[in-house]
């Protein structure tokens, strides 16, 4: 597969250059302060090797929406600290409104082989999410080559993905996009079987294409989460007042046909656990019920999937080589609702296989329930690994050079 095959930070002779890197540093905030620090570790690696190896590195990202323009609760300059004691060395913060600016330019002048300089939030800029020309030109002129590490941005056609790299003569993907590509891309491209998927969360509508591409690529798809009950009325159940797309029912249909057809197990809850009231707030102790999934009354809701379904999935999972999980199976976010995400995790967690979870959701979930080490690969992106997953080409990936 052509995404296999990019160019990487190891193919680089980067001794003396400028590298641009654009990174993903798109980090929590909270009164200036980064909440969460996952995304720069996850920088780390790239940037340290181009340090080692004498590369003149320049940074950049974006940070939050940026609706209003430059603003200084967006701005990337916590981050330049962070990464700088991280580093244990400076990172010199070029903090110009138009990103490349006199600060940035005059920076770069003055950088000797192993420093390292952060630019300014690329979203400070509107071109940035319009692919603009000037503004990927202005970027290309600071650099001899750009590295590609922003996994969660690379399903985004922007000036700092994609544009920059019409102007740049070398271009690679740095170790976070290739491990990235290595664990989903080998994953759903050229897996060991049994290929198990998981997938849930809130609406069928979201991952439409996802099921599809899915449906022609494992051995079995399991379905739980708020997205079971439009299959559950596919099959003809009554769901009472669970989650259901009623425009969706007839593809759920088709699905299941084409999964009987495919040869490929398709595996819905036997019993939920449901409720009367959403929680409100989510975390209240509301009172709840096991039922089979046929006999949901017509007052309740399913939040839930029951315990035989518990056991039904964990044993899927148990005889996986592969498995790739996105979405929650309940409203995890419950405590009476969350053993069906927790019995996934754990499922998985003991398996003999290659666990990957596609990042959102199920990304927090994993880690907050204290399995995230146990898993082989947790992705950074959630928009970028479910159009991974629904078999999609990403601009950021493509646009890098091959080998
Ligand atoms: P992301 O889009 O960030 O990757 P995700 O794909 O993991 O997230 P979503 O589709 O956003 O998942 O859905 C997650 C939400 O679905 C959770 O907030 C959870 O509470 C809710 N949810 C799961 N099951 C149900 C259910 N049975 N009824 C109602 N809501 C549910």
């Amino acid at each position: 597969m052509s995404h296999l095959n990019k160019k990487t930070v190891d193919d680089l002779n980067a001794r003396g250059k400028r590298v641009l890197v654009r990174c993903d540093f798109n980090v929590p905030l909270k009164d200036g302060v980064i909440t969460d620090e996952n995304r720069i570790n996850g920088a780390l690696p790239t940037i340290q090797k181009l340090i080692d190896d004498g590369a003149k590195v320049i940074l950049c990202s974006h940070l939050g929406k940026v609706k209003n323009g430059p603003n200084e609760k967006e701005s990337l300059a916590p981050v330049a600290k962070r990464l700088s004691e991280k580093l244990g060395k400076p990172v010199v913060f070029a903090a110009d409104d138009e990103v490349v600016g006199p600060n940035a330019r005059k920076a770069v002048a003055d950088m000797q082989d192993g420093d390292v300089v952060l630019l300014q939030n690329t979203r400070f800029r509107p071109e940035e999410t319009k692919n603009g020309e000037a503004f990927s030109k202005e970027l290309a002129s600071l650099c001899d080559i750009y590295v590609n590490d922003a996994f969660g941005s690379a399903h985004r056609a922007h000036c700092s993905t994609v544009g920059v790299t019409e102007f740049v003569a070398e271009t690679a993907v740095g170790y976070l996009m290739g491990k990235e590509l290595k664990y989903l891309g080998n994953a759903v491209e050229d897996p060991v079987r049994p290929f198990v998927t998981i997938l849930g969360g809130a609406k069928v509508a979201d991952k439409l294409n996802v099921i599809e591409n899915l449906l022609s690529k494992a051995d079995t798809l399991i379905i739980g989460g708020g997205m079971a009950y439009t299959f559950l009325a596919a099959k003809g159940y009554n769901v009472g007042g669970s989650l259901l797309d009623e425009s969706k029912i007839d593809y759920c249909r088709d699905m299941l046909k084409k999964a009987e057809e495919k040869g490929v197990q398709l595996l819905l809850p036997v019993d939920v656990v449901i409720a009367e009231h959403f929680p409100e707030p989510i975390d209240a102790h509301v009172p709840t019920e096991v039922v089979d999934a046929d006999k949901i009354p017509g007052h309740m809701f399913g939040a839930d999937i029951g315990p035989k379904s518990r056991a039904l999935f964990a044993e899927a999972i148990q005889k996986a080589k592969t498995i790739v999980w996105n979405g929650p199976m309940g409203i995890f976010e419950n405590p009476v609702f969350a053993n069906g995400t927790l019995a996934i995790a754990q499922a998985m967690a003991e398996a003999d296989a290659v666990t990957i979870i596609g990042g959102g959701d199920s990304a927090a979930a994993v880690n907050t329930l204290g399995f995230g080490d146990k898993m082989t690969h947790i992705s950074t992106g959630g928009g970028a690994s479910l159009e991974f997953l629904e078999g999609k080409a990403l601009p950021g990936i493509e646009a890098v050079q091959d080998k």
